[in-house]
């Protein structure tokens, strides 16, 4: 058995970091500018679709701007980096086009109370960022070197750095790199992974992960500031401190779930060569309230797209089944369904093999089943995964 080629990705990575008061006041700049040019792009856009019915672009919105600049009133649009300004004109470029092609809906206004971004070109012209990069250092024009935490280094050199301030003013830059990545050392095993309520993924091995009860914590303090916000005043300086609260607490909330399923995805990556997991059918996950909230609460979705980019960065191979099938009710060990299975039941014996089972880990031995019986062509009862016969080697 040959050990898997080491494959070339895209990471993506985002940082915090921590502008001096001059470089604050130079980021307000930034922000505030590149929000004029686009809302006032996408108004010159507007208009000149319905009054002259003509489609234009940022190109031509860009060559305006050049002769705005040299106007004593608009003088002040120098201020801010051109870079910055051209890319927020590409940026509602794509929107448009996105847009058109009936991916994304019509670009809108950016208002101030919003997430602000600004993004800077980071390619072979600009040799000084790309100098000081290797040293270890993130140089902006205007900004000059910023002061931030590498908490890993990433391998190469980005082609684009964004810089965003959320809603509870903190500042991050985030980037792409394309990286080689060395893939886990081969598994043999198949594992089937259910999820639930009490423990939110229960494999077929007999893993359970368990339910944070923190992030119901977090959610809970998420309510109680949004109800104070909702008492205050619209637009008064208390109902603005509460506004900054509230989104710190929504920062808190996402992350702890982000932490929560980083660390819950790769240890199911870890931990088997195939995995299964069921299908994620919102409607139908809908028809059951108590699961559906649950689910919805740890970030379901955020969980699957996790474990799906993760087995391909590292070799594993993610597969995902039809949930309409009765993985509760039928026996792992023989496969007979029973006629019913009420939520409450936790174990149960069955009544043509007599065999016991945990509710969760039977579903989860059931799932990884669906999957080897259509895979190997055998009946594969019992779930044993063949990985000879799946790798074809
Ligand atoms: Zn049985």
């Amino acid at each position: 058995m040959t050990e898997p080629d080491s494959s070339k990705i895209q990471r993506s990575y985002k940082f915090r970091f921590y502008p001096t008061s001059v470089q604050r006041q130079q980021l307000a700049i930034e922000f505030g500018h590149a929000r004029w040019v686009w809302n006032t792009c996408l108004t010159w856009r507007g208009h000149q679709y319905r009054v002259h019915d003509k489609c234009v672009s940022g190109v031509d919105f860009s060559r305006q701007l050049t002769f705005l600049k040299k106007l004593g009133a608009y003088g002040w649009l120098g201020e801010a980096t051109r870079d910055c300004l051209m890319q927020k004109l590409r940026d509602q470029d794509t929107a448009f086009r996105n847009f058109f092609a009936g991916r994304a809906k019509h670009p809108k206004f950016k208002k101030r109370a919003h997430t602000q971004s600004i993004r800077y070109c980071f390619d072979h012209r600009h040799r000084g960022k790309i100098k000081a990069w290797m040293a270890g250092q993130l140089v902006l024009p205007k900004l000059g070197a910023l002061k931030l935490k590498w908490s890993r280094r990433p391998q190469g050199i980005p082609k684009m750095v964004t810089v965003t301030q959320d809603g509870a003013g903190r500042y991050f830059i985030s980037f792409m790199c394309e990286e080689t990545i060395q893939p886990l050392p081969r598994k043999p095993n198949g594992i089937g992974v259910d999820l639930g309520v009490k423990d939110i993924v229960v494999t077929s091995e007999g893993w359970k992960s368990g339910n944070p009860r923190h992030l119901r914590t977090y959610r809970r303090l998420l309510t109680k500031t949004q109800r104070r916000l909702s008492r205050k005043v619209r637009g008064s300086d208390r109902w603005r401190r509460q506004r900054v609260r509230v989104a710190k607490a929504h920062a808190r909330v996402s992350n702890t779930r982000q932490d929560w399923l980083h660390k819950l995805s790769t240890a199911l990556i870890r931990q088997a060569g195939f995995i299964a997991m069921e299908d994620l059918n919102v409607r139908g996950m809908m028809a059951n309230r108590r699961l559906s909230k649950a689910l919805g609460d740890v970030g379901m979705h955020e969980l699957k797209r996790q474990l799906e980019y993760k087995a391909k960065w590292y070799g594993r191979e993610f597969v995902q089944v039809d949930r309409w099938a009765p993985t509760s009710k039928t026996c792992s060990a023989c496969g007979t369904v029973q006629k019913a299975m009420p939520l409450n039941v936790r174990e149960w014996t069955c009544p043509d093999c007599k065999s016991v089972h945990d509710r969760d880990i039977n579903a989860a031995r059931n799932i990884l089943r669906l999957t080897t019986v259509g895979r190997t062509g055998s009946d594969a009862r019992g779930g044993v995964y063949q990985p000879e016969v799946a790798y074809g080697c």
